[in-house]
């Protein structure tokens, strides 16, 4: 992979971060190709992509050239073969470029090629890995339904089974990369006497027929990602596209979800990072009643308030991600890291806002785009709400309650 390549060649980098300098030299060097990337490539588009509902192509492309589009798939089936330490670091730098990318990486890397890496046979991981690697076609994951987001067990799509096909009817939405994905990983229920025990999971190539795409959602934030909602009707699947077996499908999406909030919560450090380091520099050039306002205690005492929420996040969303590289359970610390990591995201960019005045509120500045991007981030891959449900319940079973 080029990544390795890229990764060989990189000199290590220094941030105003201090929890960089705990990182071995390939997460250092993984971080310092990613900032680069995203400060030459996404930065200067990103508002572009956001006012315009650009899907940034050829970004994505070259993201896969980088390896990024799949980095904890092995070398042998196309990836980058790093860890998820490398992983969310790497969502970190490229969200704080534009959080559009940072979700379209994201979905990608966790959402769709986490559930066949885990559950695939051999011959879907040939079909529905090897050709999302490297940015020229990405996939998405289709769980959510109209009248059922939080409550996932809830879902009413079906898949029939009939001769050696099933047949698939409902609608999914809220479905990030609906447009332009070439396949989806799909929960529907096979077995609605079971509930969520009779909900099971597929991969589906797309387009197919039976299934048609809806319109882009005008969104406030992460406007450059597509959402659709997709409908099925009497959409014919093979068998052979079940993933894991069948009834299976809600513990499949739910430990998806435990990895993937690993991902949704460096997105959100990236705006944080983001909104840190724009606070930083216009303070240190504006100046109000003759002086800079980097030097007003007020100012600093914000500063100060952001550099802790955003290092707090950030070591809880580390530590999920060192947990599960070692085979620990981590599904309570996912929760906390996105929890606490969409929180600070929210806090800085607000703050952020603040610190800039009139020009935090004016499309001049990325600030108020920031302030949109990280609003996303306690909603999806499970609300603020439902992580603190994860956390408590887990805290729970935990201390023997
Ligand atoms: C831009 C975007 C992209 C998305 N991408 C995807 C995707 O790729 N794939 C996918 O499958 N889905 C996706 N989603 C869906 C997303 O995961 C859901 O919107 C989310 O899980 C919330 O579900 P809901 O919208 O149905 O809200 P609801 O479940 O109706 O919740 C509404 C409110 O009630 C609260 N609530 C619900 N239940 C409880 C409870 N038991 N206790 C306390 N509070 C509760 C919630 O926290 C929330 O505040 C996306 C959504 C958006 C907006």
């Amino acid at each position: 992979m080029i990544f390795k390549q890229v990764l060989k060649s990189s000199p290590l980098h220094r941030r105003t971060i201090a929890s960089l300098s705990a990182l071995s030299e390939t997460h250092q060097s993984i971080s310092k190709t990613c900032r680069d990337f995203a400060n030459g490539e996404l930065r200067p588009i990103a508002s572009k992509c956001d006012r315009e509902h650009l899907y940034p192509i050829d970004q994505i492309k070259k993201m896969g050239e980088l390896g990024l589009m799949a980095m904890s798939v092995p070398e042998e089936l196309g990836g980058a073969g790093l860890d998820y330490l490398a992983y969310a670091i790497a969502v970190e730098e490229i969200s704080r470029g534009c959080a559009s990318a940072g979700v379209i990486m994201s979905v990608n890397n966790s959402l769709y090629l986490g559930p066949i890496l885990g559950w695939g046979t051999l011959k879907q991981k040939e079909m529905f890995i090897k050709p999302f690697t490297n940015g020229t076609k990405v996939g998405c994951f289709a769980l959510s339904e109209p009248g059922n987001g939080s409550d996932a067990g809830a879902a009413s799509t079906t898949a029939k089974l009939e001769g050696n096909q099933f047949s698939v009817n409902g609608t999914k939405s809220w479905i990030t990369n609906g447009a332009e994905s070439e396949a989806v990983v799909l929960f529907a229920t096979t077995d609605k006497s079971q509930k969520h025990k009779g909900i099971s999971a597929f991969v589906v190539p797309k387009p197919i027929e039976g299934l048609e795409v809806g319109k882009k959602e005008d969104k406030l934030g992460i406007r450059a990602s597509s959402t659709c909602s997709l409908f099925f009707e009497d959409c014919k699947i093979d068998k052979a596209n079940i993933l894991g077996e069948p009834g299976y499908g809600f513990k499949i999406a739910m430990k998806t979800l435990d990895s993937g909030r690993i991902g949704i919560a460096s997105q959100a450090l990236g705006i944080a990072q983001s909104s840190l380091e724009l606070a930083m520099e216009y303070a240190s050039k504006r100046l109000t009643f003759g002086k800079s306002l980097l030097k007003f205690q007020t100012i600093q005492n914000k500063l100060a308030e952001m550099a802790l929420r955003l290092e707090a996040a950030r070591l809880l969303t580390w530590r999920s991600a060192w947990l599960k590289d070692n085979g620990k359970p981590y599904t309570k610390e996912a929760a906390m890291g996105k929890l606490a990591a969409s929180e600070a995201a929210t806090f800085l960019s607000h703050q952020c806002i603040q610190i800039l005045g009139g020009m935090g509120y004016v499309t001049d500045m990325t600030a108020e785009r920031h302030y949109r991007d990280a609003r996303i981030t306690e909603i999806y891959e499970g609300t603020s709400e439902i992580q603190r449900l994860v956390i408590a319940s887990n805290l729970i079973k935990e201390m023997g309650f």
